[in-house]
């Protein structure tokens, strides 16, 4: 049997190169979602139900991101978060592919939402093709559709061709993910972006799962990413869902984040689990997400600056990876300590 080798962020490095960029600010990190929405951050909230509700869909749009309501939540709920934004916002709302999706989907668009998002953990699946057929006989070209996850060159290709305008790419890496410790399935994110990459396929590629710094962000760029898909980089701050508490043993202040996959998760919006494929975990309280956002804004424009492009499509003609063994990983990340 062939086994194939592969990488994830840490494996890899970008080679720095000649760069004719006097300022930052030059870089444009604008990218097209589809023909009607493009976004001027390549960001996007995960739909997760401690992550994206109203409140973080009007800080990423304020960003030049966006965020993703998620579906957790009855029909009214969903379209509350969504009429309570302004008009101009772009915002995308989640939908599944069985079950109310269709009615969730004419719902969201009566309250104004132009991009669906079909949520799924494997979206390379039967079920995925007749919801993106119907969406696409409902609305017509009218909206934009956003479909996932897949992890193969094939799965994006699947997808593109049966309906979706962009393409979550990534089985597996969620930071709250235990998907491949329960089934044995997944490929490392970015070795999926990689491989999708190389479709000659127009649909946009977001890689989603596993980004922890702007550096991975940066990396799933350069690789083929058009945008990136983020949940625990945003957990925590000030617009996600739910409360703060106050963590006992540490004294500091800690939000929820947990997998939509997670008992916990699951127990909230089903009432009962089926597969448990994520956990609940918590982090630190990091304050306005716009902060976070601005951080990791500058990360990605210094990354491109490194590369000497002024936009991500020359960005991804320039890359020029690396791999790096692991005592080089260990000097890549700050080490004074160890
Ligand atoms: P993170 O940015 O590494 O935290 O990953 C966020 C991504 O994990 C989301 O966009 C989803 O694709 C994925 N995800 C969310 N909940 C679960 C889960 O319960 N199990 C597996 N993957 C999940």
């Amino acid at each position: 049997m062939y086994i194939k080798d592969t990488i994830t962020f840490e494996d890899v490095l970008l080679v720095p190169r000649y760069s004719y960029i006097e300022s930052r600010s030059e870089i444009n990190l604008g990218n097209k979602l589809s023909e009607r929405h493009s976004l001027k951050l390549p960001i996007i909230s995960a739909p997760m139900d401690t992550i994206s509700e109203s409140p973080m869909a009007h800080a990423m749009d304020m960003a030049g991101g966006m965020a993703i309501i998620h579906r957790y939540n009855t029909i009214n709920e969903q379209c509350r978060h969504i009429e309570s934004l302004p008009e101009s916002v772009v915002v995308g709302a989640a939908i599944g592919m069985t079950g109310d999706y269709i009615d969730r989907a004419v719902e969201l668009y009566r309250a104004g939402c132009r991009i669906f998002c079909v949520d799924v953990a494997h979206g390379h699946h039967i079920l995925m093709k007749n919801s993106l057929k119907t969406l696409r006989e409902t609305f017509g070209t009218e909206v934009t559709i956003i479909a996932g996850n897949v992890a193969t060159k094939e799965g994006f290709e699947a997808l593109s061709d049966w309906g979706a305008d962009a393409v979550r790419v990534g089985i597996g890496g969620g930071s709250i993910c235990s998907t491949r410790i329960k089934t044995g399935h997944g490929v490392p994110t970015l070795q999926s972006v990689m491989d999708c990459s190389r479709s000659d396929r127009s649909a946009a590629l977001i890689a989603d799962g596993g980004i922890r710094t702007s550096g991975d962000m940066v990396k799933a760029l350069g690789a083929g990413a058009d945008f990136v898909m983020v949940g625990s980089l945003l957990a925590g701050t000030d617009e996600t869902p739910g409360r703060a508490y106050l963590d006992p043993d540490t004294g500091s202040r800690r939000k929820v984040y947990r997998g939509m996959a997670s008992k916990e998760a699951q127990i909230d919006w089903r009432g009962h689990t089926a597969s448990v494929e994520g956990v609940t975990s918590s982090v630190p309280v990091k304050g306005p997400v716009g902060e976070v956002l601005k951080d990791l804004e500058r990360g990605i424009r210094s990354g491109l600056s490194y590369s000497g492009a002024r936009s991500i499509s020359e960005f991804q003609a320039k890359a020029h990876f690396i791999k790096q063994s692991m005592a080089a990983a260990t000097e890549s990340s700050t080490h004074i300590l160890i």
